[in-house]
C-alpha cells in the first residue's frame, strides 16, 4: 500500500507547535507518514531540540529531511554541520522512522557516508528501533540524463532502504517513465514527477506500488511544485481505492488545471462503485506534443487507459489521431470535424466520439419542453417567435429556427448536432467567413436519411429581425478569462419574450450578461452548465457502461460554481 506522506516545512523553533498541530490534522485527514522538512531550522542554534521534539511528538511515523540547496532545498549551511546534526537526530531517543539523504552527497565522501549510516544503524542496533535510510535524488529543472544510472546506484546500495527519484516533468510522458521505474524496482521506491505535468505520477503512485507519495496540508504551498493536498488525493482522486487493476481516464487540454471533469467523474466512479481514476492531463497546443503523449499513454499497457475527455485545443487533433491510428470515428464527430471523447476498447481499438453535439441538442430540447409545461396556456401560432416552446417536442426540430452565435469548435458541434436533428440553423459570427465555412462543410455532408442540412451563415446585423425560436451563444463572449467578460453577443434591439429560449454555453460565470438580459426580458434561459453536465454524463456512460447517477453531476457543478 502506498503511504500518503504529508510534507511539513518548519523553519524556526517557534513554529514547532503549529507544525505539530498541522501534522495531527493531516494525519486525521488520512496522511500515514509525516515528513518534517527542517532545512532552514537545521541552521538554528536550537535545531536539535526542536527537531527531536518534532520526532517525539509526531502523530505518525516520520521522515526527517534537511534538504541541501543544491538539491532544491533550503539548507545553505556547511555540509559537515548538516551531517553531524543528522547523526545527532538519528542517535537521539526516540529517533525518526526514516532519514532522507541525497545520493549525490552520500557518495561524496566516506566520512559523510559513515556518519549518515551511523544515524540509521544506531537506532536499529542499539535501540532495536527501525530507522531506515531514504536515499534520494532530485532535479528541479528536468529529467536528469543519468536517471537510470541513479536508480541503479540506489537499488544496489545496501544502505538504501527506500530509493526516491524526483524530477521536474517536461511533459505527461515523464510520468510514464516514473511508472516504468516503479515496475522494475527491486526494492521499495518512490518515483515522482514535479510540476504541472507530474500530477499523474503522484496519484497513480498507488497503482504502480510506490512506497509513498507526498502531499501538502491545505493552504500550504508544499515542498515541491505540483503536490496535491492530502484531501485532494483522497477525495478528488480516490487515492484509497486505487490498486494495480484500476482503469485510468483523464481530460486532455491546455490549460486544464481548472477543469471540473476530474471532480465529476471520480465522484461518479465512487458513487457507482467503478474501479477507475480520472486525472487532468495537460498537453501543450502543438500536434506533435499531442501525438507523442497519446502514443505514450495508449502504448504503455500497464496504465490501463480506458478513455479520455478531450477539450480545447485538441478536439480536432483527436479526430486526426484516431483516423491516423485506424480507429473508428462516430458520425457526429465526422460531421463536426472534431471529437471530445476517446474510448480505448478492450481489444485496443480506438473510438472517437462527440458528446458535445448531442448534449447541446438535449439541453436545448429539455429547455423547450420544460417551457411548454411551465406555460401550457401560451397559445401557439403567429410569428415563429410566439410559437409555444413545446413545439420542438411535438412537431420535431424541423419547425425550429435556431440562431447559433459563434463559429468556433463549440459552435461547429452545436450546428452539426442541431442540423442532424433537423432544425433550421442560422450561424452568426464576428468573422463571417468562418460561419460560411461551417455552412459549406455541412452542406457537403448529406443527412443520414437523405436530404440536405438547413444551415445558413447569416450577417450579424440580421439577428434581431430573424424570428428565431432559440438563440445559442457559442462564442467566448461573457466567459471568465475570455475576450470580453462583460460582453453580450446578442444585440440590444433583440426581441425577447417568454416564447423564446436563450441558451448559453459559457458556464463561468453561471449567469452571463446575455442570460441576465434574456431573463430581464422574460425569455426562458438555459445556462451553460446544462450542456456541460450532459456531455459529461454521456462520457461517463461510455467510460463505465453505467449511467451517471441522476442529478449528481448537476449538483457537483452547482457546488463548484457556488451557485
Ligand atoms: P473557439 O473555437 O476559440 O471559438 C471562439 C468563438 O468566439 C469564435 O466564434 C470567435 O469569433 C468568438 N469570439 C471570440 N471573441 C469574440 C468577441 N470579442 N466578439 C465576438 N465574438 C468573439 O472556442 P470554442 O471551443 O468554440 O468555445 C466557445 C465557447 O463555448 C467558450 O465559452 C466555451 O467555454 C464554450 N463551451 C462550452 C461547452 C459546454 O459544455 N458548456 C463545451 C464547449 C465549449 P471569431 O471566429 O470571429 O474569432
Amino acid at each position: 500500500m502506498t503511504l500518503i506522506t504529508v510534507a511539513i516545512t518548519v523553519e524556526t523553533p517557534a513554529e514547532v507547535l503549529e507544525a505539530l498541530r498541522t501534522a495531527t490534522q493531516q494525519v486525521q485527514a488520512g496522511a500515514r507518514i509525516v515528513e518534517w522538512r527542517v532545512d532552514a531550522l537545521a541552521e538554528d542554534a536550537g535545531a536539535l531540540d526542536a527537531i527531536t521534539r518534532l520526532v517525539r511528538e509526531s502523530p505518525a511515523p516520520c521522515i526527517v529531511t534537511i534538504r541541501s540547496a543544491s538539491e532544491g532545498g533550503g539548507y545553505r549551511g556547511d555540509d559537515t554541520d548538516r551531517v553531524s546534526l543528522i547523526e545527532a537526530i538519528g542517535t537521539a531517543d526516540p529517533g525518526p522512522r526514516y532519514i532522507d539523504f541525497e545520493l549525490l552527497h552520500l557518495s561524496r565522501s566516506a566520512n559523510i557516508r559513515q556518519k549518515v549510516l551511523l544515524a540509521v544503524d544506531h537506532a536499529r542496533q542499539v535501540r532495536d528501533l527501525k530507522t531506515s535510510l531514504i536515499l534520494s535524488t532530485h532535479d528541479f529543472k528536468g529529467r536528469p540524463n543519468d536517471l537510470a544510472r541513479r536508480a541503479a546506484a540506489m537499488w544496489q546500495d545496501p544502505a538504501c532502504a527506500i530509493a526516491k527519484l524526483a524530477w521536474r516533468a517536461r511533459s505527461v510522458r515523464d510520468c510514464i517513465e516514473a511508472f516504468e521505474l516503479l515496475l522494475q524496482a527491486p526494492k521499495p521506491t518512490v518515483a515522482l514527477c514535479m510540476g504541472p505535468f507530474g500530477l499523474a505520477s503522484r496519484v497513480l503512485a498507488a497503482k504502480f506500488g510506490a512506497f509513498l507519495t507526498y502531499a501538502r496540508a491545505d493552504g500550504d504551498p508544499g515542498t515541491a511544485p505540483g503536490q496535491p493536498t492530502v484531501r485532494q488525493l483522497r477525495q478528488d482522486f480516490r487515492f484509497d481505492a486505487i490498486s494495480k487493476n484500476t482503469r485510468v481516464f483523464g481530460v486532455i487540454g491546455w490549460p486544464i488545471e481548472h477543469s471540473l471533469s476530474p471532480l465529476l467523474h471520480n465522484t461518479g466512479f465512487s458513487a457507482v462503485g467503478f474501479d477507475g481514476c480520472y486525472l487532468p492531463l495537460p498537453i501543450p497546443t502543438e500536434w506533435e506534443h499531442f501525438k507523442a503523449t497519446m502514443h505514450a499513454l495508449i502504448d504503455f499497457k500497464p496504465l490501463d487507459l480506458g478513455g479520455l475527455s478531450v477539450t480545447l485545443p485538441h478536439k480536432e487533433n483527436l479526430l486526426r489521431y484516431v483516423r491516423e491510428s485506424g480507429g473508428v470515428i462516430d458520425a457526429i464527430s465526422e460531421r463536426c470535424g472534431a471529437a471530445n471523447t476517446l474510448l480505448v476498447e478492450a481489444n485496443g481499438r480506438l473510438r472517437a466520439i462527440n458528446t458535445d453535439a448531442p448534449a447541446a441538442v438535449a439541453a436545448l430540447a429539455v429547455g423547450m419542453q420544460m417551457r411548454a409545461q411551465a406555460s401550457a396556456a401560451l397559445a401557439a401560432g403567429g410569428t415563429p417567435n410566439s410559437i409555444d416552446g413545446g413545439l420542438a417536442a411535438r412537431v420535431g426540430w424541423s419547425a425550429m429556427r435556431v440562431a447559433v452565435l459563434g463559429a468556433g469548435g463549440a459552435a461547429r458541434a452545436i450546428v452539426a448536432g442541431l442540423s442532424l436533428a433537423g432544425a433550421q440553423v442560422f450561424i452568426f459570427n464576428r468573422t463571417h467567413e468562418r460561419a460560411e465555412a461551417i455552412e459549406r462543410d455541412l452542406h457537403r455532408q448529406p443527412l443520414p436519411g437523405g436530404g440536405e442540412s438547413h444551415v445558413v451563415a447569416g450577417r450579424l446585423g440580421e439577428i434581431a429581425s430573424g424570428h428565431f425560436h432559440a438563440f445559442v451563444n457559442a462564442t467566448s463572449v461573457g466567459m471568465e478569462g475570455g475576450a470580453d467578460i462583460s460582453g453580450n453577443p446578442l444585440p440590444n434591439d433583440i426581441q425577447l419574450h417568454p416564447q423564446v429560449v436563450v441558451m448559453e454555453t459559457v458556464y463561468t460565470p453561471r449567469i452571463t450578461p446575455m442570460l441576465r438580459m434574456a431573463t430581464e426580458r422574460g425569455a426562458r434561459v438555459i445556462d451553460g452548465a446544462q450542456m456541460f453536465v450532459k456531455q459529461a454524463e454521456m462520457q461517463f456512460q461510455l467510460f463505465t457502461g453505467t449511467e451517471a447517477p441522476a442529478g449528481l453531476f448537476q449538483q457537483l457543478v452547482q457546488q463548484a460554481l457556488a451557485i
